[in-house]
């Protein structure tokens, strides 16, 4: 696949210093399905916005199908955005504003009511074509905002938390809808949200970003199984990996063991550095095991029933760790065994969040 968007040490600082993006990379292959995604204000947005023309960059270079961005007007970038808020006309119809840059365009009137016809088939807003977005459901007007985009079928596809103000069922089913509406017709597509778990079922690829920078980028799998920053781990999974700081020291007989305020676990292997650092384990990775193959015992504080799974706050003297286990007979105060499978282990240098690869 070749680059249709590429991002070159770009930053985007807002005056007086809101400095919103620093030193981006980021190459978005033609037809792939790119989800940008992080916390509250680390700069999602500004990073589409700088994309569709609405930005420009205070510094670096995007480049959009091969040129140079700074040189194409918004209008010329072949590209359709859907917000957060839809933005559609209040004073036109729904067909009028799925029809809208189909006007613009100046195709003929049987090609724009067949396309939208057509769009609004495959959308489920047939009915709906007379009324106001006034007259919508918040679900219908986030269907007349895609069939905009859709029915224009740009090269690059655009979305801003498209879903965020749906309920549960219907955002989950929005994303089965546009998971299969891109593998029908794989335009290359960028997707903010601040949802791991979005991220995680609709990305080709996801970008991680936090305070302006990406930390990761890489597939669903590369991100969940080997995250390269500790944040990255934190974020993805419910719960996310848990981190303990301690610090790797050199036993009797020069193995290694994990040391933190409440948990002592030797080491099989000799190469992570002796000093401080931070363990990442997730959740699903603790095995429940017998007080002879445990590594560690604890008293279970707190269990939650998640129906298929339960999720138990196991206490290690003053640490929690979080267990996953699908087993129904582990009650609140019983003392339970833990061993940790070291392959599942993520270690990561205790300050800067880096990790370490050995
Ligand atoms: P959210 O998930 O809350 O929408 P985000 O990750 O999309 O957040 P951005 O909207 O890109 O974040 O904002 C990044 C930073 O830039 C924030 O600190 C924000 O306050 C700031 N910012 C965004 N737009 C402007 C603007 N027009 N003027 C000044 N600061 C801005």
């Amino acid at each position: 696949m070749s680059g249709a968007i590429s991002f070159k040490q770009v930053s985007k600082v807002f005056p007086p210093d809101t400095h919103a993006l620093n030193g981006i990379d980021l190459d978005v292959a033609k037809g792939e399905f790119m989800v940008v995604v992080g916390p509250s204000g680390c700069g999602k947005s500004t990073l589409l916005r700088l994309v569709a023309g609405l930005e420009n960059p205070s510094g670096g270079k995007i480049e959009i199908l091969g040129k140079n961005a700074q040189t194409l007007l918004p209008q010329e970038r072949d590209l359709g955005m859907v917000f957060q808020n839809y933005a559609l006309f209040p004073h036109l119809s729904v067909f009028e504003n799925i029809a809208y840059g189909l006007k613009v365009r100046r195709e003929s009137e049987p090609e724009i009511r067949q396309k939208v016809n057509l769009v609004a088939g495959k959308l489920q807003i047939e009915e709906l074509l007379n009324r106001k977005p006034s007259q919508l459901s918040g679900g219908q007007r986030q269907r007349v905002a895609l069939a905009r985009l859709l029915v224009r079928d740009p090269s690059i596809h655009l979305f801003d938390e498209p879903l965020g103000n749906l309920d549960p069922q219907f955002r989950a089913d929005m994303r089965t809808e546009l998971a299969r509406m891109h593998r029908a017709n794989p335009r290359t597509t960028i997707y903010v949200t601040h949802d791991q778990a979005e991220a995680m079922t609709l990305g080709q690829k996801i970008c991680v970003i936090r305070d302006g920078q990406i930390l990761q980028t890489g597939t669903p799998d590369e991100i969940y199984n080997h995250p390269t920053h500790r944040f990255v781990a934190e974020f993805f999974g419910s719960p996310g990996a848990q981190c303990i700081h301690g610090r790797i020291e050199e036993s009797e007989g020069q193995s290694l063991e994990f040391i933190s305020e409440s948990i002592r676990l030797p080491l099989p292997g000799n190469g992570l550095p002796c000093g401080s650092i931070t363990l990442a384990i997730r959740p699903e990775n603790w095995v429940i095991t017998s007080p002879e193959n445990g590594h560690l015992c604890g008293k279970v504080k707190r269990v939650e029933n998640l129906g298929d799974h339960r999720v138990l706050e196991v206490a290690i003297d003053s640490t929690c760790v979080f267990v996953k286990s699908s087993r129904v007979d582990i009650k609140e105060n019983t003392s339970l065994d833990l061993s940790l499978p070291y392959e599942h282990a993520h270690w990561f240098e205790r300050y800067t969040g880096k990790r370490i690869n050995f």
